[in-house]
């Protein structure tokens, strides 16, 4: 996409609106006044509380380690020190970009000199007759809805967890090491084919039936209804699965309905260039942007749901605005998931065609860290349960480096 040129940095006359109270809206906060903007910020976000991290949610939180309330990143004292004003518990309806004034649920509106759109993504529903009675994961109002269902559940209670992927088997993990029955049931044929390709998902197969959690592939799903007390799942073969509850990981979708009218571009999420601007005034981060990534293949425009984007969306994009320029240093993006009693993490963004090889530890150990290549090239990195080694393979993605050099410098092995 064209690239949109700021007219000028921001000044203490400046009032930058952030809608979406997530991790990147926070982040941008943080990072405007630890950048030096002085200027007025006004925060608004739907949800009653105050920013708060999403990943031990499907984790400790879930497993029952951790309260929901130790999630915040936003206390009282973080809030009062960032000077910046909290709209929460009231959604944005529309934005109307000339006047960068934002439109709310409450009939308000906020204008301002610059807005960024941090909306995030919501759970993918699938549509089923039962659907108001499943479960997500998403906020922390999904958990205290499921901690209710799941407080009135014996244990070894059966629990679909439709969807394998990350979500999924996260839950699914959490579920087993509380006592119930979780039944994964996956449509691909292997969990994170999609995600992680062909060779790695083929490496990682073996976790669920490892950490005795039952998990069935290739389930094409027709509905699921509720009677009585359960849950009926019904396939295309006709054969029902009887389960207590049902927690739903089948993805999320960009927030950006709310921007219908404002003349955005929206393809999967709001298209900002490499500087995360979608006009002069108004930017995207986090999960909700369709961002210009520029990459050792050259650019392309993704969209990436992962934590650490968010936050680095939040560092690059405060500073542009306040100083006018780009971060150096290029951006890989990093991901982790814990699972069936292991950690996968990623850098890069490789495509699930890239050819992956196993260059430390071994699958039948349980570890292992495997490059990803494209014609030759590295195009990313994944681990099992090798955080060392992962992270030391990082300096190869930082610039462009065949599989060859790769092998041949080989810092996994330091
Ligand atoms: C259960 C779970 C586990 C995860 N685990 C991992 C992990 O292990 N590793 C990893 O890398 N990533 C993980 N992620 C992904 C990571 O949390 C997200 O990438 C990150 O939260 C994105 O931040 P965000 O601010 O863009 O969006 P969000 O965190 O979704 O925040 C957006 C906020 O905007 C609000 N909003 C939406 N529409 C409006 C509107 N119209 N007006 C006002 N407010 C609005 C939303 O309610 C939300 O509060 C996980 C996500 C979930 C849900």
């Amino acid at each position: 996409m064209a690239r949109h040129v700021l007219l000028t940095t921001l000044t203490s006359k400046d009032h930058v609106v952030v809608v979406g109270a997530g991790l990147a809206g926070w982040r941008l906060v943080e990072a405007l006044r630890r950048d030096g903007f002085a200027g007025a910020i006004t925060l608004i976000g739907d949800e009653l509380h105050a920013p708060y991290d999403r990943p031990p949610l499907s984790k400790n939180v879930l497993v029952g380690k951790w309260g929901p309330e130790r999630t915040t990143l936003a206390t009282p004292e973080h809030i009062e020190r960032s000077d910046v004003t909290l709209r929460l518990g009231v959604a944005a309806t529309q934005l109307d970009v000339a006047n960068t004034t934002v439109h709310l649920s409450d009939d308000t509106a906020v204008e301002g000199t610059f807005v960024v759109v941090a909306t995030g993504s919501r759970a993918r529903h699938l549509g089923y007759s039962a659907d108001p009675l499943l479960h997500t994961i998403r906020s922390r109002d999904d958990l205290v809805a499921l901690e209710v269902a799941l407080s009135g559940l014996g244990k070894g209670s059966a629990i679909a967890v439709i969807g394998g992927g990350f979500i999924g088997a996260e839950a699914a993990t959490a579920l087993r090491t509380r006592g119930f029955e979780p039944i994964v049931l996956e449509v691909a044929s292997r969990p994170l084919l999609g995600a992680l390709g062909a060779e790695v998902s083929f490496w990682l197969e073996g976790l669920a039936t490892e950490a005795g959690v039952e998990l069935r592939t290739s389930q094409r799903i027709v509905d699921v209804k509720f009677a009585e007390d359960s849950f009926a799942v019904s396939f295309d073969d006709d054969v029902d699965l009887v389960v207590r509850a049902v927690v739903v990981g089948a993805g999320a979708v960009p927030n950006v309905e709310w921007l219908a009218t404002s003349g955005l571009e929206i393809d999967n999420g709001v298209v900002v260039d490499e500087s995360l601007l979608a006009t002069d005034r108004v930017a995207a981060i986090g999960d909700v942007a369709s961002f210009s990534w520029r990459n050792v293949f050259g650019t392309e425009r993704v969209r990436i749901e992962h934590w650490q984007v968010a936050n680095d969306h939040a560092a690059h994009l405060a500073h542009v605005l306040v100083t006018g320029e780009e971060l150096s240093s290029p951006m890989i993006p990093y991901f982790w998931s814990d699972q069936y009693g292991k950690k996968i993490q990623m850098l890069g963004h490789p495509r699930g065609s890239d050819h992956a090889q196993i260059v430390s530890g071994s699958v039948a150990q349980g570890k292992w860290t495997a490059l990803y290549s494209r014609d030759g090239v590295l195009s990313g990195v994944v681990s099992l349960s090798q955080p060392r080694a992962l992270m030391l393979t990082k300096v190869l993605l930082e610039e462009r480096t065949t599989l060859e050099d790769a092998l041949h410098r080989a810092p996994w092995s330091e």
